[in-house]
């Protein structure tokens, strides 16, 4: 397949890329300044620059399709770097969104630790780690995945054992609510 008959299949991704990030990657320039302080960049299988490159030339399904998109922590550093303005987190988080909502994910098992990660922070308005390792571990079959880690946290009472609500839990409850509407309108309007 030509890449414009790529381009010409993407047409739909692209429209709804461009909605859902309102972000204008026509300012990239290649620079690599993303790639090179991204923390976990050495373990994506498509630097962040490139992932820009793809966007840019519109080929949004293979963007969405690279594990690359899962890796990225949502740490900003790409950001705050680009010398053009381009904010290329919220590009990676958009693409992961994406991803979600056409059955694409390339890394079930992060997709799987958010799931779980946003239950707690439901349920305690804080993060519960013991809750989280376990909680992951039974989502993705890896039973005694990281068991030890919690350890030499938990005899320095650095970790609680027991779950505690955080006291600011109802506050919480209603940012998340919003973010989620606001994301089901991005999603809802495709
Ligand atoms: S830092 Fe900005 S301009 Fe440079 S490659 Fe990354 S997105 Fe493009
Ligand atoms: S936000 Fe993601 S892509 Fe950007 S530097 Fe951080 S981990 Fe890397």
């Amino acid at each position: 397949m030509t890449l414009n008959e790529r381009q010409q299949q993407n047409e739909a991704l692209r429209s709804e890329f461009l909605r859902r990030s309102g972000v204008d990657v026509s300012k990239c320039y290649q620079c690599g300044k993303c790639s090179a302080g991204c923390p976990v960049g050495d373990h994506m299988d498509i630097p962040t620059n490139k992932i820009m490159r793809l966007v840019q030339m519109g080929l949004i399904d293979e963007a969405m399709q690279s594990s690359a998109i899962w890796l990225c922590a949502s740490c900003v550093t790409c950001t705050t770097r680009c010398p053009k303005g381009v904010d290329v987190a919220h590009v990676m988080e958009t693409l992961r969104q994406m991803a979600k909502d056409h059955n694409c994910v390339a890394e079930k098992n992060i997709d799987k630790f958010h799931t779980v990660w946003m239950n707690i922070l439901h349920k305690m308005g804080r993060m519960y780690e013991p809750g989280l390792i376990v909680g992951r571990n039974m989502v993705t079959g890896n039973i005694f995945q990281d068991t030890s880690f919690g350890v030499p946290y938990l005899a320095h009472r650095k970790l609680k054992l027991m779950p505690y609500k955080s006291n600011n839990i109802d506050e919480i409850k209603r940012m998340i609510e919003k973010a989620e509407a606001m994301d089901r309108e991005e999603g809802g309007a495709r």
